[in-house]
């Protein structure tokens, strides 16, 4: 199969409300990563069916579960993922946050050129932003940025009380969770659940951390990202 092809008959397999012009957009959103990779540390996955597989449908398994105009944060987007997949994919609102300026840089002028209208990137750390933007995002999508127990304490604050945090990992990320337990409660999340789902033409299982805010989290987070790994909760 082509990259449309494996694109298509993955995306009916997981994400199948996609809207018409998803597949092209993702199309040139591949092409435009490969070009600017050639210059910028973008992503380690080059070969167009493998950026469908392992980057596009590993991320297109979270669709389902965003809702029409619901605001999202991806924390850590880095070049653009889960967060730039989902935005094409899906009504919600998406809000694309990385620490690096020129992975952001990147992502503005890529959602541009393809005329992506429910994405915009930001550059901060999300424990800065947090200051501002406290309790407003419904959901918190991560991927790849850090041990659980501390990327808690950057995604629960940017929550609303009822708001979701889904933190992708490997298969095997019950110890990890269950070094997050303490931080979870801390900072006002309800027990972690573990979500197992297949992505299309992956021979790996991956899960999906569920954490479902359900009291404030104390002002006292988060704190300096120096104290956050160092003494994490
Ligand atoms: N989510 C992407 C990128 C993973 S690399 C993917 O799955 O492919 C991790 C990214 O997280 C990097 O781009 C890094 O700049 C960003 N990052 C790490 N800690 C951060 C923080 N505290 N705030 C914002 N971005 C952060």
């Amino acid at each position: 199969m082509n990259e449309r092809e494996l694109l298509i008959e993955g995306l009916e397999r997981c994400a199948p409300d996609y809207p018409p012009q998803a597949v092209d957009n993702l199309l040139s959103f591949s092409e435009r990563l490969r070009e600017a990779n050639l210059h910028m540390n973008l992503t380690a996955i080059t070969e167009p069916n493998e950026i469908v597989t392992r980057h596009f449908l590993d991320c297109a398994v979270l669709a389902p579960m965003l809702p029409q105009g619901a605001r999202v944060l991806d924390l850590g987007t880095g070049a653009g993922f889960p967060g730039v997949p989902l935005a094409v994919l899906t009504g919600a609102e998406f809000t694309l946050l990385d620490a690096q300026r020129k992975r952001v840089d990147f992502l503005n002028e890529t959602l541009a050129a393809l005329g992506i209208k429910n994405a915009r990137a930001v550059h901060a750390r999300a424990e800065e932003f947090a200051a501002e933007n406290r309790e407003s995002f419904d959901f918190v999508t991560s991927r790849a940025v850090a041990e659980l127990n501390q990327l808690c304490e950057l995604a629960l604050p940017l929550l609303r009380m009822g708001g979701v945090f889904l933190a992708m990992k490997a298969a095997d990320c019950e110890q990890e969770t269950e070094n997050a337990l303490n931080a979870a409660k801390v900072l006002g999340s309800a027990p972690p659940e573990i979500i197992r789902l297949r992505p299309p033409f992956s021979e790996a299982e991956r899960a999906v951390v569920r954490m479902e805010k359900i009291a404030p989290t104390p002002a006292a987070y988060p704190r300096r990202f120096a104290k956050i790994r160092s003494k994490p909760l």
